[in-house]
């Protein structure tokens, strides 16, 4: 990398932030760092922290210091999986503690805030964060967290994240001080933040698209299983902060609970890092020429895509993203009968789970992703049976038309 200390943009820092040439061989690319141990001076002494790779690996660090520079965070710590990611923040808490969450994030959010942390004292409740005064109601006196995504899944939901931030601030004043902790000067989490700490979950959209931390958020996470490792080749997580005793809180969770990446993974998303801009970029424009191209076809009977004029936060999403992202929910006029023909019927377009790859995915929410949900509660969200959510990939978009043009033919 070039010794100037001019800072660099995104692409840039996509490509460089974290790495160097190997100092001894000059290799280019970062090496995958397959070792479990490191061998010492003398009892003790290691070098520069590497002691053991549960604690640290160099291709992680590579890692975590590219991404750390792409949300704008001072500190990047990875994990074996986007939902290990999320159990790292959530051992922040105690037993008692209250975490507020949008009200149609990931299944697996919920499924580990209802199923296995619930069983630990913690509660949840869900709320339209699209609705300011909701989220403002919904905050109690030991409400510790809150936990949105946007846009998100797959409503495509666009949330205010600096006006959530000022409802954080606002409950600083009422969160009650937390039990057992004698130093009074810590807040909540035992770090210096005073009141609910704000965590975005920024998978949709990408660091490309919006960096949280930059609108007030406290924490990003990912699942880097999407956009950042982009090749649906992976599993992975990443969580990201600027704030300095949080950062070390985690850092001791990361570690003391041991969910980290394999070095070979690392190297993926190293990699994959290095086109993330280019690659969010085609998406983005693909899933603009397709969102407008079923807007105007006869057989759809709505599209959900925060590019749109019709989108209820267009404004928002103008002003708080960089581009409208991959992400395409459409309803099928004619409900499931309708929806599944043309699921059976796509070929270029892959009938699976997941997003953010190079290639298309389509899928069906009431059936696929989120069948786990009663159909009452589903129906409230608005995930109707002729729902159906593309991930578009950055083929030529000429082909992914002509092949839902067939397919809703
Ligand atoms: C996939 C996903 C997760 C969970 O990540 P994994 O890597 O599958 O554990 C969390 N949040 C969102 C928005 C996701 O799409």
């Amino acid at each position: 990398m070039a010794t100037s200390n001019a800072p660099h943009r995104f692409g840039t820092n996509a490509i460089h932030a974290g790495q160097s040439p190997d100092p001894s061989t000059g290799a280019i690319m970062t090496p995958v760092y397959l070792t479990s141990t490191y061998v010492q001076k003398s009892p003790g002494v290691v070098i520069d922290d590497y002691d053991y790779a549960r604690s640290k690996n160099p291709t992680r660090t590579a890692l975590e210091s590219c991404l750390a520079s792409l949300e704008g965070a001072t500190h990047a710590f990875t994990f074996s999986s986007g939902l290990a990611a999320m159990d790292c923040l959530l051992h922040l808490l105690r037993a008692g503690d209250h975490v507020l969450l949008s009200d149609d994030v990931y299944g697996g959010t919920f499924r580990q805030l209802d199923k296995v942390f619930r069983h630990l004292g913690l509660s949840c409740t869900r709320v339209d964060m699209t609705d300011l005064a909701a989220v403002a109601e919904a905050v109690r006196e030991n409400t510790r967290m809150i936990w949105l995504e946007t846009p998100s899944n797959p409503m495509l939901k666009v949330i205010d994240i600096k006006g959530v931030r000022a409802i954080c601030n606002a409950a600083a004043k009422i969160t009650r001080a937390p039990s057992g902790v004698a130093d009074k000067t810590l807040g909540p989490l035992g770090t210096g933040i005073k009141g609910p700490v704000l965590v975005v979950d920024n998978t949709f959209a990408s660091p490309w698209l919006q960096n949280p931390l930059r609108h007030g958020a406290h924490v990003v996470m990912h699942s880097c299983t999407k956009y950042v490792g982009g090749h649906s080749d992976l599993v992975a997580g990443a969580v990201m902060t600027a704030d300095k005793d949080l950062a070390a809180r985690l850092k001791f969770t990361q570690n003391a609970v041991g969910a980290v990446p394999s070095a070979m993974d690392c190297f993926l998303m190293l990699r994959s890092l290095k086109t993330l801009h280019v690659r969010m970029e085609r998406h983005c424009e693909n899933a603009m020429v397709v969102a407008k191209w079923l807007d105007k076809h006869p057989k759809v009977a709505k599209v959900i895509y925060p590019g749109l004029k019709s989108h209820p936060q267009h404004a928002l999403a103008k002003k708080q993203m960089r581009a409208f992202g991959g992400m395409i929910s459409v309803v099928i006029k004619g409900g499931l009968k309708s929806s599944r023909r043309m699921l059976e019927r796509v070929e270029l377009f892959s009938l699976a789970e997941s997003l953010g790859g190079v290639e298309s995915l389509i899928e069906h929410p009431a059936i696929m992703t989120h069948a786990s949900i009663p159909a009452a509660a589903r129906a409230a969200l608005g995930i109707d049976d002729g729902l159906v959510r593309l991930s578009v990939g950055i083929e030529d978009v000429k082909d992914l038309v002509a092949d839902l043009d067939r397919a809703l033919k």
